[in-house]
């Protein structure tokens, strides 16, 4: 592959009111962007300024989704460094989701060398308000100009930034959250494991459903027998049980978050009892029912900690821990942002500056 070329662009853009700015609208001033072609592999990086593709409209990935993503964030200290959060776990699960989908590798290494020059480049928009933070979006898609579908033998890859404001502005806000009993988000050997576009696309009707109903996301039960619990809109989930944290086990259908297995790293170090296990809808409402499920909450880099305040299950709502955030839910969020803003010690080396 050649050498990385960053052409730097001169129409620097007016910055947004960070505190407020909407997120995913805004973009930084400039991307990565590389091209792949089965006899050349990887060819091409690039940073430069932020622009539209040019597709041909019998690109592969318009007609057979083709897709994958990553995110990850980048957290500005109170000493005005910057922090990335555990990026080489996001390039390594972006390669497990190409290879899923048939799109080629990355070099892992590279592409963690190509977002920390990135990051440089725009680093005056990661901000400094609290609570904010700059959203990188690596993504990766097929461009093979034919509709047959045939092998992947052209694809893109590309990384774009996005400021964020402060996710949940009242601190943690617990969340109304309804068990979807129609609609699936994944099945086992399906690509629920893998961070793919369809695995979204196919949830959207769900979502607007609840939110129709006045819940904020929904809790996906397994494709197959519609028992066990799998995830919360796009987290992972996880329950405090008569004094124990369970979360689902990675069955294939359930994507493996890197704030889950952060979650899990941080219990065991501070012996907390968890267990990653099957959990169906009944042992939940049985939970419920008995006053034994003290915590519930999403766990995922968007919010990191989100706690379920209320539970739709079955046709009954129920409240969780008087609708307020629990002990350990307010432990792991303040230890991973503590991590991510540099102000407790790093200790498990999560954090790579830029
Ligand atoms: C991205 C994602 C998560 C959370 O993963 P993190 O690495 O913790 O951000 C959980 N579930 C789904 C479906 C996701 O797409």
């Amino acid at each position: 592959m050649n050498e990385l070329k960053v052409t730097l662009t001169k129409n620097k853009k007016a910055k947004p009111d960070m505190k407020n700015v909407q997120f995913g609208k805004v973009f930084t001033d400039h991307m990565f962007v590389m091209e792949y072609d089965a006899e050349k592999g990887w060819y091409d990086p690039r940073i430069e300024e932020f622009h539209n593709f040019s597709i041909c409209p019998g690109s592969a990935v318009l007609h057979y989704g083709s897709e994958i993503f990553e995110g990850m964030k980048a957290y500005r200290t109170s000493n005005g460094e910057i922090n990335l959060f555990r990026p080489s776990e996001n390039f390594k699960r972006m390669n497990k989701s190409a290879t899923r989908m048939t799109l080629p590798n990355i070099d892992e290494d590279f592409a963690l060398e190509t977002l920390k020059k990135l990051v440089d480049i725009d680093r005056d928009w990661v901000p400094k308000e609290e609570g904010t933070s700059l959203y990188i979006r690596p993504f990766m898609f097929a461009n093979d100009e034919s509709i047959s579908v045939a092998p992947i033998s052209k694809a893109e890859f590309a990384i774009i930034m996005s400021p964020v404001a402060n996710y949940s502005k009242n601190g943690l806000s617990p969340q109304k959250i309804l068990i979807e009993d129609s609609d699936v988000r994944a099945v086992r050997g399906g690509t629920g494991e893998v961070k793919c576009g369809g695995n979204y696309g196919g949830a959207h009707r769900a979502e607007l459903k609840a939110e129709e109903k006045g819940y904020n996301q929904v809790l996906w039960l397994d494709g197959v027998e519609r028992k066990y619990i799998e995830e919360v809109g796009c987290m992972n989930v996880m329950f405090k049980i008569a004094g124990k944290v369970v979360t689902p086990e990675l069955t294939g259908s359930i994507l493996p978050g890197i704030t889950r297995k952060s979650v899990l790293h941080i219990l065991k170090d501070k012996n907390i009892h968890c267990e990653e296990t099957k959990i169906s809808k009944d042992d939940l409402i049985k939970a419920v029912k008995n006053n034994t499920l003290e915590e519930a909450f999403g766990c995922g880099t968007a919010a990191v900690i989100s706690p379920i305040g209320h539970l739709f299950l079955d046709g009954v709502d129920y409240e969780i821990n008087n609708n307020k955030i629990g002990d350990v839910s307010q432990m792991l969020y303040d230890t991973i942002v503590g991590i991510q803003r540099g102000n407790i010690e790093d200790k498990y080396k999560w954090i790579l500056k830029v």
